[in-house]
């Protein structure tokens, strides 16, 4: 492994077609990758993933949308998604917790609050499911994935209540003053094709350790220049690196080989 997607979803549908080529492709390019559950179907999907090949881990939990009954995504759940998730999915902290045991499962998540998609009495419902995560994360000893959107005070303030391992912040979108309170936390940031495509994030990725950033795809969503239009896969990844070389001006292999080393500290695997 050279590279390391730390947040992607080859176990949704959007792969059903060529999963094995995509799988392929990615562990060809010498990047590993971190398949991660959204609710207990994905969860399930992201470890059988883990389970077949090597270099691929799964991360198992409850995204904070799946919490409600809100929420549809064709590429994730597909057309008969949809009455699945109408119900929306109460955690469950045993069938979790039997998931979670296993050595290829590195981390809980992704979980979090989303405040996006949000009426009042939802934001309850996420909340629990989210302290519930962050004790089964504690009594595994393994690290959490964070989910935050439009949530990042909450979501400081539980896990400064709650959290006794650390973990990494997806798909980061906040600005350097909320970077810099995580980072305090311990918990690192990851990257996704966005920084590839904007300069929303240049300063939190510039000023951040670079011990303390990840890279990944979030794929089949936001695909790196230069696939925009296309699908995005687990092999992509390498853009996302060059591009936190490019905003850093840093050496790309020196960034590639220290963002691999920080997935292997964050996530204890080799
Ligand atoms: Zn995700």
């Amino acid at each position: 492994m050279k590279y390391f997607d730390a947040h992607t979803h080859t176990n949704f549908v959007a792969y059903d077609e060529d999963r094995e080529e995509v799988m392929k492709r990615s562990l060809d390019a010498g990047v590993g990758m971190n398949v991660v559950g959204t609710q207990i179907d994905t969860s399930r999907t992201a470890l059988e993933l883990a389970r077949r090949y090597d270099d691929v881990w799964a991360t198992i939990g409850l995204h904070p949308t799946h919490t409600s009954k809100s929420y549809h995504d064709t590429k994730e759940l597909g057309e008969g998604g949809r009455e699945f998730t109408s119900r929306g999915e109460v955690f469950d902290m045993n069938a979790y917790r039997e998931m979670g045991k296993d050595p290829k499962v590195i981390a809980i998540g992704e979980c979090g609050l989303d405040y996006y998609r949000l009426t009042e009495d939802t934001k309850k419902t996420q909340q629990d499911a989210f302290v519930q995560q962050i004790e089964l994360a504690n009594s595994l000893g393994k690290p959490l994935m964070l989910h935050v959107r439009e949530a990042y005070e909450d979501s400081l303030e539980i896990l400064k209540t709650h959290a006794k391992v650390r973990g990494d912040v997806h798909f980061f979108a906040g600005d350097w003053n909320i970077a810099r309170q995580f980072l305090d936390l311990g918990f690192t940031l990851s990257f996704t094709g966005v920084v590839t495509f904007t300069h929303d994030y240049d300063e939190v990725v510039r000023n951040a350790p670079l011990d303390m950033l990840l890279s990944e795809t979030d794929a089949p969503y936001i695909t790196p220049v230069p696939y925009r239009g296309k699908r995005n896969e687990p092999a992509y990844v390498t853009e996302v690196v060059k591009a936190i070389a490019g905003i850093r001006g840093e050496d790309s292999d020196m960034v590639g080989l220290q963002l691999m080393a920080n997935a292997a500290r964050v996530f204890s695997i080799s």
